[in-house]
């Protein structure tokens, strides 16, 4: 700690300084993961700079062996992380190291600072990882060089609002963090607890981690603590749940356990091992097209990028894992995987898998409605992304319904179709604002006095996914609000036709009045208990979808409803006899 004049005092982003507040004040449990993120961040760093030396191969000629080194110091109280990766120039460091960009920071600080348990275990996910340091440490110090850059930079802070920057003194490229640890946690200096804490969270690293520490006679040991082999290309049978779980935390800095796996090794034209979770819940960038990352693509155990739709559609986005691919050439970029033949059939591959495993899940009902609720959403888009595979999606989708319990949307249409009384009859729907106005909706009273079976869609996507998705194995999808009425009422009510011409009359005179407000009045087949109703013409747009287009700029004819009355109900009665023609008009 030689603080010299050269030093120069930065300010943190505001976020960060709420964020390192919280780091220092309120974790108290899993403290430990701070060694995980330092590490994960190494071994980023080894993989960054052996991409680059794909193009660049003098970046790693001098220090071929990529690793990570941590040198404890029980005395001094210190952990020193060190590896020999990218490094960063001064400013990478104040970018990456003074600044939070993500977009899911402002809920990590909400609920931290909430009455949640302030676990540390959630600070991976938001990608904060490199502040965790301060859980453990007061004051940290980085000293880094980039690969190719010929000085260091040195950073410092204690955490609170301002960090220095200074001339760093490694003579190498690469990273050296230290960590002076807190009075309450200088146990972290043991070297037999930082042995195990790696191995727990870091076996899987794909370099090595190595711990130098004090033999028993003061002797300095180095020994490496992980295993050090992509654990995709072990076998799986060589692999525990355990090893396993990790690995998905370390992919997708999510601390629950995944729903589900699936690692598979593909022989043939195109080889490669793939090894994919399904997490249990979302992840912040769900929505951020920007930021999302999704599956890492790996050639021959080189990391190559983890950009989302890379390697698997947009709609399974919230998958995670590794593609590791043996006939990619290692400079691929994103320009030559979205026309390479081995990348599509590697993406069509994994496509059948990421659905196949979907569909094994879903023998699970409670696993599957968890995976529903948290990626049903986005699952849709596959029905209309993916021509090919929209009949095995469609077999994936869940729906709220007038059958079902709660709000939970938990039909599958094979059950839809399998309860099904009148097997003639197609699967109705109703685009509704919400569940419960839905399910009271006067559209539905004839069909509901059948017996049949409603499924309610409540989502704004729901209306582009029924343009698409018209019929399910044979048999059609039909709007309860669309057009004219099945049959709907029982066969024992007055014939339609004596009814109509009863009505005629009422209705046209009705149509007369309201000729501006609806195209036509008719007799309602679908109505059983609500006086009236507004029907939209077959074939028209929904509400949402004009909404969206309206907000997008475009003109939408407004079309006219057909207004519907009820003939058995006391009202149409009443006024289908009311010869006064001003108070009929009234009425
Ligand atoms: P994340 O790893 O999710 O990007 P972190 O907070 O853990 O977020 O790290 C922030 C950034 O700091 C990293 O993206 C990386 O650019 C940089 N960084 C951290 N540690 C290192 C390191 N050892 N070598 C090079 N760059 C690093
Ligand atoms: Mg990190």
């Amino acid at each position: 700690m030689t603080a010299t004049t050269s030093a120069k005092t930065h300010a943190f982003q505001a976020e960060v300084k709420q964020l390192l507040h919280l780091m220092i004040h309120s974790l108290y449990s899993n403290k430990e993961i701070f060694l995980r993120e330092l590490i994960s961040n190494a071994a980023d760093a080894c993989d960054k700079l052996r991409f680059e030396a794909i193009k660049n191969p003098e970046l790693l000629a001098d220090d071929p062996d990529l690793g990570i080194t941590i040198t404890l110091d029980a005395e001094k109280a210190t952990v020193q992380i060190e590896d020999n990766g990218i490094g960063m120039s001064r400013d990478e460091v104040i970018e990456n190291l003074g600044t939070i960009a993500r977009s899911g920071t402002r809920e990590f600080l909400d609920k931290m600072s909430g009455d949640e348990k302030r676990d540390a275990a959630l600070i991976g996910q938001f990608g904060v990882g490199f502040y965790s340091a301060f859980i453990v440490a007061e004051t940290v110090e980085v000293d880094t060089r980039r690969a190719g850059d010929d000085t260091a930079v040195l950073w410092r802070s204690n955490g609170d609002g301002e960090y220095t920057l200074d001339d760093g003194s490694r003579t190498t490229r690469g990273t050296t963090i230290t960590l002076h640890l807190r009075e309450d946690d200088k146990g972290f200096s043991e070297s037999h607890r930082i042995r195990y804490t790696v191995q727990k969270y870091s076996d899987h690293i794909a370099v090595p981690v190595k711990l130098v520490g004090e033999g028993e006679n003061g002797e300095v040991t180095i020994d490496t603590v992980n295993q050090s082999s992509a654990l995709w290309r072990r076998a799986k049978s060589e692999i525990s749940d355990e090893q396993y779980n990790e690995f998905y935390t370390y992919v997708s800095n999510d601390s629950e356990a995944p729903l589900a796996r699936s690692h598979n090794r593909v022989e043939g034209k195109t080889e490669y091992t793939s090894l994919l979770y399904v997490p249990s819940r979302r992840t912040f960038d769900l929505w951020d097209r920007e930021k999302a990352r999704g599956v890492k693509l790996f050639v021959k155990r080189v990391f190559i990028m983890d950009e989302a739709q890379a390697m698997l559609p947009n709609y399974l986005r919230f998958i995670r894992g590794v593609i590791d691919a043996d006939d990619l050439p290692l400079n691929v970029s994103r320009e030559i995987l979205q026309s390479d033949r081995t990348v599509d059939s590697i993406r069509a591959g994994s496509t059948k898998k990421v659905l196949g495993m979907l569909s094994t899940l879903s023998k699970d009902k409670d696993k599957y409605q968890t995976f529903w609720d948290a990626f049903g959403m986005v699952l849709k888009e596959g029905i209309m992304e993916d021509h090919a595979n929209a009949e095995a999606i469609a077999k994936l989708l869940r729906f709220a319904s007038t059958k079902s319990e709660g709000d939970a949307q938990s039909v599958s249409l094979a059950d839809y179709v399998e309860r099904q009384e009148d097997k003639d009859a197609p699967i109705y729907y109703l685009l509704a604002d919400s569940l419960s106005a839905g399910r009271k909706s006067a559209y539905l009273e004839g069909l509901l006095a059948k017996g049949h079976e409603v499924l309610i869609l409540t989502e704004p996507l729901d209306e582009w996914l029924v343009a698409h998705l018209t019929q399910f194995e044979d048999k059609p999808l039909r709007s309860a609000a669309h057009g004219e009425a099945e049959e709907a009422k029982d066969d024992e009510s007055k014939d339609d036709d004596g009814l109509n011409e009863q009505y005629r009359d009422t209705s046209a005179r009705m149509a007369s009045i309201l000729k501006d407000q609806v195209s036509d009045v008719r007799v309602s087949k679908r109505l059983v208990n609500s006086v009236s109703c507004l029907v939209a013409p077959e074939g028209e747009l929904g509400d949402h979808v004009k909404r969206m287009l309206r907000d997008a700029g475009h003109e939408i004819p407004t079309e006219q409803k057909v207004l519907e009355i009820n003939p058995t109900h006391p009202m149409v009665i009443r006024l289908a006899n009311l010869e006064d023609k001003e108070q009929f008009k009234e009425w």
